[in-house]
């Protein structure tokens, strides 16, 4: 697994870059308490957090606009919301380091350089939703990550920062480290809740929502490891201030990780509404002539590059764009690249993570992987291109158990259709014209 690091200038055109996730990302064993207090960690947990009523931190936490850096971009404060007033059971607060879509590697970089600011947000998050009992969920493969959050939470309990009466004040913490085992569907919240309780990983149907009935039937809020990480910064120094980076309606910073043709792929924290070549040049410049760019992680409908020209980094832009910022996961790529294997390569990981559970994910998924293969190793046959952008329709509208199902469609819709023409120079190269369907198994119109 490759660890891309973090070289961030302090200022970018004049402007200073917001380190409000990263502060500690550069700082030398910044992992360790003793150095991260040394740098301010854990400055909240005393009176500027027990001297609140836990009612004014969720409402700090709206007032700020944070949104989730999962992927799903809900406002924290408003899903914090939904978790019931005394509800009669335990709230358990779960952690989403389930990171796994294709070109993010932002999370396992935030455990790697500062998990003391992640256990800091648990106990300020904790404290506002009355929690007790929280998890830490990581991705099984990402065990050096799971070797220093541990040590951290050791580190953690043995200042009395973290178990019985935190820092002397009445609130009590316990956070344990879950585990996964590599499936990408645990990253949704009520499959990754499955498997903590020791299920097979798969998604439930909601309703019931988590936060009413969650892990062990109780309240659950699932949030990700990013959006954890900028409560103590919100706690600290107030919603206006978090609210002085990015736009009206994105505000604050983000974590974007960008790979792909750059020339210093990385992680980079960056005010929400910058725009897109601005961000280029900021990671060291674009390598080759643009020809388009996936904007945030492998389920984002892909740009051309007149829109990533465009496009600015923030909810509303790519939302105007029929895309989506997801989890910050930038992946431009340039003329010498061939879009058609590009998709072959995110169908391919789409149909290998489906969980099964419902037909035209787990069917449909798998067709559009065969057909493209198929096309790609010289046999295509007319009419293909139109089929795989069809069958990625009947699995797009949410008739699924989850948004796993639609996130698989939008690439394979948005590729077909921005870059047809690299699809059809395929099926040209093939003189018979007419064998997809035969190795796919099924006649069009029969799959449904
Ligand atoms: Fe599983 Fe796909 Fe259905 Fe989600 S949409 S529950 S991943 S089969």
């Amino acid at each position: 697994m490759t660890l891309y690091g973090f070289s961030q200038p302090t200022h970018w055109n004049g402007q200073e870059l917001p380190r409000i996730i990263s502060r500690l990302f550069d700082v030398p064993d910044g992992h360790r308490l003793e150095v991260a207090r040394r740098h301010g960690a854990y400055a909240t947990i005393g009176p500027a957090l027990f001297d609140r009523a836990p009612y004014e931190i969720i409402h700090e936490v709206a007032e700020s606009g944070l949104r989730g850096r999962g992927g799903a971009g809900f406002p924290t404060g408003v899903k914090w919301g939904f978790v019931p007033r005394a509800p009669g059971k335990p709230v358990y607060l779960v952690i989403n380091a389930d990171e796994g879509e294709p070109g993010t590697f932002k999370d396992r970089l935030c455990l790697t350089r500062d998990p003391h600011l992640l256990i800091e947000g648990m106990i300020c998050t904790g404290y506002a939703l009355g929690v007790r009992t929280a998890y830490i969920y990581v991705r099984g493969e990402m065990l050096p990550q799971i070797c220093i959050l541990n040590q951290a939470l050791r580190e953690a309990y043995d200042a009395g920062l973290l178990g019985e009466r935190i820092a002397g004040s009445r609130y009590s913490l316990d956070i344990f480290v879950h585990r996964g085992a590599g499936a990408y569907i645990c990253g949704e919240e009520t499959g990754l809740i499955n498997s903590l309780e020791g299920f097979k990983g798969q998604p439930r149907l909601k309703p019931p929502f988590p936060a009413v009935s969650g892990a062990f039937g109780a309240p659950t809020v699932v949030n990700n490891v990013e959006t954890i990480m900028a409560v103590p910064y919100i706690v600290q120094h107030g919603a206006k201030a978090y609210r002085r980076w990015g736009t009206e309606k994105s505000p604050g910073s983000k974590l974007f990780s960008v790979s792909g043709d750059i020339a210093r792929p990385g992680v980079y924290e960056v005010p929400l509404g910058m725009p897109f070549m601005e961000f280029f040049a900021l990671a060291g410049g674009l390598v080759g002539e643009l020809l388009g760019c996936i904007p945030g992680g492998s389920s984002a409908p892909v740009l051309t590059a007149e829109e990533t020209r465009r496009a600015t980094m923030d909810y509303e832009s790519l939302s105007s764009l029929k895309s989506m910022l997801g989890s910050g996961a930038v992946t431009p790529f340039n003329t010498t690249r061939d879009p058609v294997l590009i998709l072959q390569t995110l169908t391919r990981f789409y149909a290998h993570e489906s969980c099964g559970q419902c037909t035209p994910c787990r069917e449909g998924t798998g067709y559009v992987d065969r057909v493209l293969d198929a096309l790609i190793d010289g046999h295509g046959g007319d009419g293909d291109v139109d089929l795989l952008k069809s069958l990625a329709d009947q699995y797009e509208p949410m008739t699924t158990i989850c948004a796993f199902g639609p996130g698989a469609a939008w690439p394979v819709q948005s590729f077909v259709s921005k870059f047809r023409p690299y699809f059809e120079a395929y099926i040209a190269k093939n003189p018979q014209r007419q064998r997809t369907r035969d190795l796919a198994g099924v006649r069009p119109g029969a799959f449904w």
